[in-house]
């Protein structure tokens, strides 16, 4: 019977999280980089943590875009497969289903944000899949420049910006231009290195605020 399944499945899944909770609990953790020390699976380091890991990462975003590069927001196309939905078009374009790759990748609106952060500073690349940025990112963002740190940061706070706004359509109705989204994007970078402890050069943080500034932020 699918009522009997469901239920099933669902008290599974309450088992697995009162266990995970239980374990985090106990472990007395308090900080976000606690709470995740305590429920990963110990292992070998995924290949993108450095994206994840790094000075002056909001902590906010951290969660996000940890659950993003899992697959594991409650996308509408997961929640279709968990059969909690049926509805999978993307609130953003209203052309496609929204998967975790189309809704932060592939959707018009992020691929215009991504290549207008990436022109801000100073780069011109390609469309990419979501595999394929994972790769240029953790091949290419090393280290701890101006430049690395701006994209790794401007990056996440993309990814935590179309999360909110998608959320933001979906559940209240309210809705950003990209224009809007671009300039609390710009807003949060410059917030970041001017609130935020760093060893990076004072004279090319200014250069970075006033440029932000002069494209209309
Ligand atoms: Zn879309």
């Amino acid at each position: 019977m699918e009522g009997g399944t469901n239920t099933s499945w669902s008290f599974q899944k309450l088992l697995k999280l009162r266990r995970e909770a239980h374990t985090v609990i106990s472990s007395g953790a308090t900080s976000i980089r606690e709470i995740w020390e305590a429920i990963r699976v110990k292992g070998n380091k995924v290949h993108w943590h450095n994206l994840i890991w790094f000075p002056l990462h909001i902590p906010k975003h951290i969660m996000i875009v940890w659950m993003t590069f899992l697959d594991r927001l409650p996308t509408k196309n997961r929640l279709q497969h968990m059969r909690i939905a049926n509805d999978e078009l993307c609130v953003l374009c209203k052309e496609a289903r929204e998967t975790r790759n189309h809704l932060f990748i592939e959707c018009p609106p992020a691929d215009s944000l991504w290549k207008a952060i990436l022109l801000l500073s100073g780069l011109k690349r390609p469309s990419l899949t979501w595999d394929n940025m994972i790769t240029w990112a953790c091949n290419s963002w090393k280290g701890e420049s101006l430049l690395t740190t701006v994209l790794k940061i401007a990056w996440s706070a993309l990814i935590y910006s179309l999360w909110e706004e998608r959320n933001a359509r979906l559940f209240k109705g309210n809705s950003r231009s990209a224009a809007q989204i671009l300039s609390a994007i710009k807003d949060i970078v410059v917030l970041t290195f001017t609130m935020g402890k760093t060893d990076l050069d004072r004279d090319k943080m200014k250069q970075l605020v006033d440029s932000c500034k002069a494209v209309g932020a």
